[in-house]
């Protein structure tokens, strides 16, 4: 076996902490002898900033990796996901959500909500109001058709090293935005485009992504792209049974380090949570 193309894919919204420590390693060590590269998903340009993903690479280097060079960075690529959308635009798989968040939350629940199933938010508003409002110009989000889109795909399995064979089921998460108001692409769109790019063969990533996984799995046959291997692994958690997110405080690796913990002890701490 040549070994895998596996890669890390921060955003730079903040300093690496522990979790992204194990998942940096995951991916490292899943590319058995291969290509591991790094990508910065910085398309949200209100939550990415530069010295974030300055910060990324010197912690990763501190932690001992090596990533293969250049660093893919998505916001110099939006032509890339620009020539996505215009493909499924041309299928009559997209339409433009002009609603608020709050009209979103009033006609299908809270964001939050995890059984939230956003669909055909085109018919919602009063047919002239959703023309008036597309005509005036006013940003809109994309979404996809996605009783159509799956129509068109048929029945799809993708497969986790760790869960094994999955079927798909997208339309949990109902007409997915794949273009945002402030951005003309989406975490979705971008991450799938990108993985084909750049030949990924296995993605490896959180249980947090697990369900994203149906949606890139029908954008990747909507799109003609190949279909990686997946493993998702189990997400850090700490003593009170918390995951480990920059929300909750973790401690930075950053932070780590400068209190002298060295490489080798984020190796040995990280060791014995299975993969
Ligand atoms: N950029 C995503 C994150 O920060 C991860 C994307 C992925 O691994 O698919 O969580």
């Amino acid at each position: 076996m040549p070994g895998e193309v596996t890669r890390f894919a921060p955003s730079p919204t903040g300093l690496l902490h522990l979790g992204h420590a194990y998942s940096a390693f995951d991916a490292a060590d899943a590319s058995g002898g291969g290509r591991f590269l790094l990508r910065i998903e910085d398309i949200d340009r209100t939550r990415c900033r530069p010295e974030f993903a300055t910060a990324i690479e010197q912690d990763l280097a501190w932690l001992g990796l090596d990533w293969e060079r250049p660093v893919r960075r998505q916001s110099e690529h939006l032509s890339d996901y620009q020539a996505a959308l215009s493909k499924l635009d041309a299928m009559g798989l997209l339409y433009p959500c002009v609603l608020s968040r709050k009209e979103l939350a009033a006609a299908f629940g809270p964001d939050s909500d995890d059984l939230t199933v956003v669909t055909d938010t085109d018919r919602i508003l009063d047919h002239g109001v959703y023309a008036e409002r597309l005509a005036s110009g006013q940003p809109s989000a994309l979404r996809l058709r996605m009783a159509q889109a799956l129509k068109r795909t048929g029945p799809l399995t993708w497969t986790d090293d760790r869960h094994g064979v999955q079927t798909a089921r997208p339309e949990r998460q109902g007409d997915v935005v794949l273009a945002r108001k402030e951005t003309p692409t989406s975490y979705h769109l971008s991450v799938t485009v990108d993985d084909a790019l750049q030949g990924i063969t296995l993605v490896t990533r959180g249980m947090d992504l697990f369900a994203s996984t149906d949606v890139h799995r029908l954008l990747q046959a909507l799109l003609d792209l190949p279909t990686p291997r997946y493993r998702h692994h189990d997400l850090l958690v700490d003593a009170s049974g918390t995951r480990l997110a920059k929300s909750h405080d973790s401690p930075s690796l950053r932070s780590l380090r400068d209190s002298g913990v060295t490489p080798e002890d984020v190796r040995s701490r990280l060791g014995h949570i299975t993969r």
